[in-house]
């Protein structure tokens, strides 16, 4: 929204005053005087009017260590969420952007900022997710072209981008998806006569867990930067 609105908005002046006001240098936008009336706020812009602060709300990105068993939901009557493994007073406004199945371990990040999550699991933005994969059965040789063409999924009528597959062991693979649908790995490999037995999440872009012990979070910047 822009500043002058928002204003308006905020404290019912009429836009003449509000002009009068951003024009005086008595506005305040994260920390420096702002005279532009249409600079653009979001929700997360500190406003001050006359020394006021009208908001301010700390966006907050985190990266999760997800354990097995942990629902990726922010509430549950019968699991625990992984929302409960974030003891901090905002746990309860974050919510998770890219959900990993209940069984599966690894990387799972949580926000306050959804147009953060939103622009992330885009498909078009293609960011890369990779996931160590354990599987019932040997990896079938032509597991690679099959998936580099894309599964049909005929609940969504949809076909799967192109995936990358990468050998490791008889029954080991690395996975690299761009994009996120339900259940994507175990539908894959059912599609192809074989089952996953454990699915682990090494890394979304160039964000890794590194030494993060599982349970454990830690807060990063909206790109990705780990902060302690
Ligand atoms: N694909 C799955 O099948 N499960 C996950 O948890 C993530 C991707």
């Amino acid at each position: 929204m822009r500043l002058d609105r928002f204003l308006s908005h905020q404290t019912r002046l009429g836009k003449k005053t509000v002009r009068q006001k951003i024009d005086a240098g008595i506005v305040k936008v994260d920390g420096s005087v702002e005279t532009f009336h249409r600079t653009e706020i979001s929700q997360f812009t500190t406003v001050e009017l006359e020394g006021e602060i009208l908001q301010q709300r700390e966006a907050i990105y985190l990266m999760l260590h997800k354990p097995a068993g942990y629902l990726s939901a922010t509430t549950d009557p019968q699991h625990p969420t992984v929302i409960d493994l974030i003891k901090e007073p905002y746990a309860s406004e974050l919510h998770i952007a890219g959900r990993l199945d209940r069984a599966s371990t690894g990387l799972l990040l949580l926000t306050n900022d959804g147009r953060w999550s939103r622009a992330l699991t885009e498909p078009e933005k293609k960011i890369p997710k990779v996931y160590s994969v354990t599987l019932r059965d040997p990896v079938r040789e032509d597991a690679s072209e099959f998936f580099a063409q894309g599964i049909y999924f005929a609940f969504e009528d949809l076909t799967t981008a192109p995936v990358e597959l990468e050998i490791v062991g008889e029954k080991q693979v690395n996975i690299t998806l761009f994009e996120g649908r339900y259940h994507q790995i175990k539908r894959m490999f059912h599609a192809i006569g074989n089952k996953v037995t454990s699915l682990h999440r090494e890394r979304i872009g160039e964000l890794t867990l590194n030494q993060l012990p599982e349970g454990q979070y830690t807060r990063i910047s909206k790109d990705f930067k780990v902060l302690c």
